[in-house]
C-alpha cells in the first residue's frame, strides 16, 4: 500500500470498515510511514472533534488519539490472527483424534 492507498482508508480505518487483509495493509504502511502517521493524527483529530460535537451517541472512542486508535487495532489484528491459528489447530486436533480412534 502506497501512501496515496493509506490515506484514502483513513475514514474507513476511523471507523472499524477495513477488512481485515486492508487493515493488516493499512497498519504495516502506518507503522513504516511517518508522514502518514502525521497526517492521520490530523485527520483523526479532526473528525472525532467533529463528531463529538455532533454528540454521535454510537462514539465510545471518542477519547482515544490517533496512536492509540492504531495501537488498539494492531492489538486487535494480533488476537485476530491467533484466534484464526486456534482454530485451524483445533480442527487439526479433531482429525488426529478421529483418525487415531477409528
Ligand atoms: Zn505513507
Amino acid at each position: 500500500m502506497d501512501c496515496k492507498g493509506a490515506m484514502n482508508k483513513f475514514v474507513d480505518f476511523i471507523d472499524d470498515k477495513l477488512s481485515v487483509a486492508d487493515l493488516e495493509e493499512f497498519l504495516d504502511h502506518m507503522n513504516n510511514c511517518e508522514e502518514c502517521r502525521e497526517e492521520f493524527e490530523i485527520y483523526y483529530t479532526v473528525i472525532m472533534g467533529m463528531r463529538m460535537l455532533e454528540k454521535n451517541p454510537h462514539n465510545t472512542e471518542i477519547n482515544l488519539s490517533s496512536e492509540e486508535k492504531l495501537q488498539s487495532a494492531e492489538k486487535w489484528l494480533k488476537s485476530y490472527k491467533l484466534r484464526r491459528i486456534e482454530k485451524r489447530v483445533t480442527f487439526l486436533l479433531i482429525i488426529i483424534y478421529i483418525i487415531l480412534v477409528w
